[in-house]
């Protein structure tokens, strides 16, 4: 790989989004000159607006259908590296084909327009996550990039809409993924760029994107915001995720452009695990009023049944950065207080 650095021009796919907003900023606030695409132009007036300082370094431009052969042509010119995120992220599908078309289509479709006229591209990173490593059950297992979520694909194959929308949108980012590393492989001696892939898990943090009701927030800052009005009880607060901070999961987006190591590898880009009653526990000790307190303390000690090994975040991206799930507790809750949304309004 040829090394990228600025103002290389990055295009970033699904540039509205929660995690895109941070790696739009990160990349802007690095110097780089960024295309995000969109679906409709109402989707960018908040990124217009938010960062017009930026000036001409910054431009939005719409990709209607990205499942389309040729979605991305008009787009791809002069960039020297590619983000792909725009991807669904929700459990509400009803069936496979809702996630899985536009995730693995959006993705081949990107990466054939790369091929045939990334004659400036350098670096291809996409957003793949961590559970197309991570697989059911976690038991007293260690997940390395080594892993593959077969589990979902297989229920999915097996039981398709039955398989739940859970199952249905692991199996969208495996097959993503799959694509893209298939893609490359197949191509390889066309290609002058290279692919890099960032797992993450749940991404927490504050949100730089519209999001005006708590309806609008994207699934993982939900995850939050369900545990802390309430929505999460009994068992449920019993259950294990692994996390990283949005601003860590923006920050390995912009390393992955330059790190020249890094061509070739998937890579886990982790902050920590928890378990849920642990949100309750943060923000009881942060005197957060009209929070359920659940079991307090009741997993403080209990061993996590999955571990999600992030070495290669350090080694190949240099990312060190260890949050504390306080204050990411702390900092959700001050977004959500600044955003008015129901239980924490000021
Ligand atoms: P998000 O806020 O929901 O953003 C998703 C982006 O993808 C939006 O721009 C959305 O556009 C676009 N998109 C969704 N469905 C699409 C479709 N059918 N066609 C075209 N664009 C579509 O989600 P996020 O949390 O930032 O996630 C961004 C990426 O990171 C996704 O690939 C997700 O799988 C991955 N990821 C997220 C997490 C996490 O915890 N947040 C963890 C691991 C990986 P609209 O606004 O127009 O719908």
């Amino acid at each position: 790989m040829v090394a990228v650095s600025p103002p290389a021009k990055v295009l970033i796919t699904g540039a509205n989004g929660y995690l895109a907003t941070w790696v739009v900023k990160m990349y802007l606030d690095a110097g780089y000159s960024v295309r995000g695409t969109v679906r409709s132009q109402s989707k960018s007036a908040f990124s217009k607006e938010k960062f017009a300082h930026y000036g001409d370094r910054l431009e939005l431009v719409t990709v209607k259908d990205i499942t389309k052969d040729g979605a991305f042509d008009e787009v791809i010119g002069g960039v020297d590296v590619i983000v792909h995120m725009a991807s669904p992220f929700h459990f509400k599908a009803a069936t496979p084909d809702e996630l899985i078309t536009p995730a693995v289509r959006g993705t081949t479709s990107i990466l054939s327009t790369a091929l045939k006229q990334g004659s400036t591209l350098k670096r291809f990173i996409l957003t793949s996550s961590a559970v197309a490593i991570l697989e059911f059950p976690w038991r007293q297992r260690v997940f390395t990039e080594e892993n593959w979520n077969s589990a979902a694909l297989e229920a999915v194959k097996t039981k398709g809409p039955a398989a739940g929308p859970l199952n249905i949108y692991l199996a969208s980012k495996t097959l993503a993924e799959r694509a893209a590393w298939e893609f490359v492989d197949v191509h390889k001696s066309e290609i002058s760029w290279d692919l890099v892939v960032l797992n993450p898990p749940y991404i927490f943090g504050p949100s730089l994107s519209a999001a005006p009701t708590v309806d609008d927030i994207n699934t993982s800052q939900r995850e939050v915001y369900d545990t802390l009005v309430g929505v999460r009880t009994g068992k449920q607060l019993q259950t294990q995720a692994h996390w990283v901070h949005v601003t860590v999961a923006a920050e390995a987006h912009v390393r992955a452009a330059h790190a020249v190591g890094a061509g070739g590898q998937r890579i886990i880009v982790r902050s920590a695990s928890m378990y849920y009653q642990e949100i309750l526990d943060a923000a009881a000790e942060l005197g957060i009023p009209n929070v359920p307190r659940g079991e307090p303390g009741s997993m403080k000690d209990v061993p996590y049944g999955s571990v999600l090994e992030s070495t290669k975040a350090e080694e190949l991206l240099g990312l060190t950065q260890v949050t504390p799930l306080k204050d990411v507790v702390a900092e959700s809750v001050e977004d959500f207080k600044a955003r008015g949304y129901a239980g924490f309004a000021a």
